[in-house]
């Protein structure tokens, strides 16, 4: 089953591996994500996020400049093999040439400094998607709070009173114009409700399940779930643990099972119906075991799907069709 993942951050673990003095290359290492567990998952896109951590990075905009070097040489390194793509035929060129493909995309709206000419070179320098926050509130928008680290605690507090600002609804409208798809992940739920109101498009929220089933705040509500997929969007299943279950804050079990995964996939459907059901993994930024312990294991996934009842279209609707449906659309 060919397969479509949003979110990722394998190329901020490289970035940091090389400051650090210790090479990862994208051809073969031990994170989740690399071009020959790829190739065995039969990946067919990967986007591949620009992380900056306005809390520990560098200048942001300095770092995401760095990090999509950092992207470029590792793509560049291998054409036979994967290739960077801008538009949609790009990626059909890519698989008629029996190639994957890699999107680019940014965590983090700050690193533009709230400067949309920032913004303009981005795209020129092929980012397709951005989330407008990360964990931090920056020149754009709020986020959700979110507390600690790795070992969170219930109940969550959404962010209901403070979304996008003013130059937040700017970049809106020069995102929708340029081609830059918006992504609601880490998004206040206020910001959510102001993206909604103030786009036409269909916007994504890249790494984000179904709060019914787990209340933390990274979580998108029933609501924004039928809002998102009455507009065309996707939402993409996180695989972390923290994000798939509470039972981890009561039980302790800290495992990502693929049985989790299909029901919220299952949830996801029943309430914004299977057009709005995506992957985004977030491979290489979430701690914890996983059954899914890196990319080749997606079949995994396939059959958990198919033993919950999930018919095959609806699978392959999940795993990459209602991705490149709006791809095809804003790309
Ligand atoms: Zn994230």
């Amino acid at each position: 089953m060919k397969v479509v993942d949003m979110h990722c951050d394998t190329m901020a673990e490289i970035w940091y591996g090389l400051r650090e003095g210790r090479p990862i290359s994208l051809l073969k290492n031990n994170l989740h994500i690399d071009l020959g567990k790829m190739k065995k998952g039969d990946y067919l896109l990967q986007n591949f996020a620009m992380f900056v951590n306005l809390g520990r990075d560098m200048d942001s905009l300095e770092s995401v400049l760095q990090l999509i070097d950092v992207f470029y040489q590792e793509i560049e390194k291998y054409p036979e093999q994967i290739g960077v793509v801008k538009t949609y035929s790009d990626m059909e060129k890519n698989m008629a040439a029996g190639r994957m493909s890699a999107m680019l995309t940014v965590e983090e709206g700050g690193v533009c400094k709230g400067n949309p000419a920032y913004l303009r070179d981005l795209y020129r320098l092929g980012v397709r998607m951005m989330t407008l926050t990360w964990n931090f509130e920056n020149e754009l928008a709020f986020p959700n709070d979110v507390p600690g680290d790795t070992c969170q605690v219930f109940p969550f507090f959404p962010n209901k009173e403070k979304g996008l600002k003013k130059k937040g609804l700017v970049f809106l409208e020069e995102m929708e114009r340029l081609g830059i798809i918006v992504d609601v992940s880490h998004l206040s739920d206020a910001g959510f409700y102001d993206v909604y109101r103030n786009t036409k498009k269909p916007f994504v929220a890249s790494h984000s399940n179904a709060r019914a089933l787990c209340g933390h705040c990274r979580n998108l509500t029933d609501d924004m779930i039928r809002k998102l997929a009455e507009r065309g969007g996707v939402t993409g299943l996180n695989y972390c643990a923290s994000f798939l279950t509470e039972r981890i804050a009561i039980d302790d079990i800290c495992k990502s099972t693929v049985e989790l995964i299909a029901k919220q996939a299952r949830h996801l459907a029943n309430t914004g119906g299977m057009a709005c059901v995506g992957l985004g993994s977030d491979f290489d930024g979430i701690l914890g075991e996983l059954e899914l312990s890196d990319c080749s294991k997606l079949p995994l996934l396939e059959a958990e799907l198919r033993k919950q009842g999930f018919h095959e279209s609806e699978i392959e609707a999940i795993f990459y069709k209602n991705v490149l449906r709006v791809y095809k659309e804003l790309l």
